[in-house]
């Protein structure tokens, strides 16, 4: 079967907004909700497709490899072929970002999406927030108050047990069969499980009884932490109806880039400038490291390429491994200018037998500098 246009399943055109594209894509999600459509294939699939319609076009290079090349663009993404798509489990797990953190206003969907990475169980949504951290945090770690808008159960809600179930969450079935009566329980779709319905609700708060508030919430961010960690605060997230497992709050590191100073591993590289005077005579440098300032000593006859170590200046090892270091790459920089004057000073050395390079002894390659330092 041929595929449908990604734009068509969701029904916006090729110019859709990241913001249209995820309002469509929410409003599917919610019609063709396996929960709200209990057994009905149709729905099931159209579910599917519209979730791989969203993933390839919410990324913003997908969308561009799909608007040149269409459907045989996406071959490998998705298994291309017939059937291929994303499992219920992918599915789910994309609506923390659809539903979750920073969306205004409780929605209500939360009431039959149980959770973030499996449904039907009485756990709250997971929430996921990024966080930029610079050089100096990651070295050293470093505490923040974090703002998140989270569903919490609203104050002034009344529960009482499910009318349905008598507050035990499961429904019992008895069936006769030729091997005698057999009994076969199942999730009380009445209250979901929880054994619970809300009994008042103060105006305001949804069908659910949560309501959407912002918290600050404090968060120690350990040292060493790099872009693309995720770290996990367990309970953090939306709360569940009635009164089930919070989700958690995923915390995602992204890492700001220094000016100055680049990271590799648990070192920090800086490139040093110095001039060739400097190179020839030696002398005292200033060096940015993470912990401010400090002033470094460069020995007379210091050739470009160099490799100078501050040990212990770079960045606390995750696990406890000890600390990196700083790792400063001498440059000689040659003057790209020069004034008359300058030049005849410079042309009366040009010829001296010291200012003939005289590479080889005792001057290591670039490959030996690698290994000796990385
Ligand atoms: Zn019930």
């Amino acid at each position: 079967m041929a595929k449908r246009d990604y734009y068509d399943i969701l029904g916006v055109g090729k110019n859709a907004t990241e913001e249209e594209l995820k309002k469509a894509y929410r409003k599917m999600a919610i019609k063709f909700h396996p929960d709200k459509n209990p057994d009905n294939k149709e729905a099931e699939e159209k579910f599917k497709e519209a979730a791989e319609a969203y993933e390839v076009l919410k990324d913003p290079q997908k969308r561009a490899q799909y608007d040149r090349f269409g459907h045989e663009g996406m071959r490998g993404g998705f298994g291309g072929g017939a059937g291929g798509g994303m499992s219920m489990d992918d599915i789910f797990s994309q609506f923390g970002d659809i539903f979750g953190g920073g969306g205004g206003g409780g929605s209500p969907f939360d009431s039959f999406f149980g959770g973030g990475g499996g449904r039907r169980q009485r756990k709250g949504s997971n929430l996921r927030i990024k966080l930029h951290l610079t050089l100096q945090e990651i070295a050293n770690g470093v505490e923040k108050k974090i703002k998140v808008n989270r569903l919490i159960n609203a104050d002034g809600v009344t529960y009482k047990n499910c009318p349905s179930c008598g507050g035990s969450g499961q429904m019992k079935k008895v069936v006769n069969t030729m091997l005698g009566q057999m009994v076969s329980a199942a999730t009380c779709s009445t209250c979901s499980g929880s054994g619970k319905i809300i009994d008042k609700r103060p105006p305001g708060v949804d069908s659910t009884g949560l309501e959407m508030k912002e918290e600050i919430i404090p968060i120690k961010i350990p040292a060493g932490v790099s872009e693309g960690m995720q770290l996990s605060m367990s309970g953090k997230g939306n709360m569940a109806p009635g009164g089930g497992m919070p989700g958690d709050l995923l915390i995602v590191i992204e890492e700001k880039e220094d000016e100055l100073l680049k990271r590799d591993g648990n070192n920090v590289v800086y490139d040093l400038y110095i001039s060739f005077v400097d190179a020839a005579l030696g002398g005292s440098m200033e060096v940015p490291t993470i912990d401010g300032k400090v002033r470094i000593k460069v020995d007379p006859g210091t050739q470009s390429g160099k490799i100078l170590r501050l040990r212990g200046k770079g960045i606390k090892d995750i696990n406890n491994y000890g600390k990196g270091d700083q790792l400063i790459h001498v440059n000689v920089w040659t003057p790209k200018k020069l004034t008359s004057e300058e030049t005849d000073l410079l042309e009366k050395l040009r010829n001296s037998e010291n200012f003939q390079p005289k590479p080889g002894k005792g001057e290591k390659g670039f490959f030996e500098k690698m290994k000796e330092f990385f």
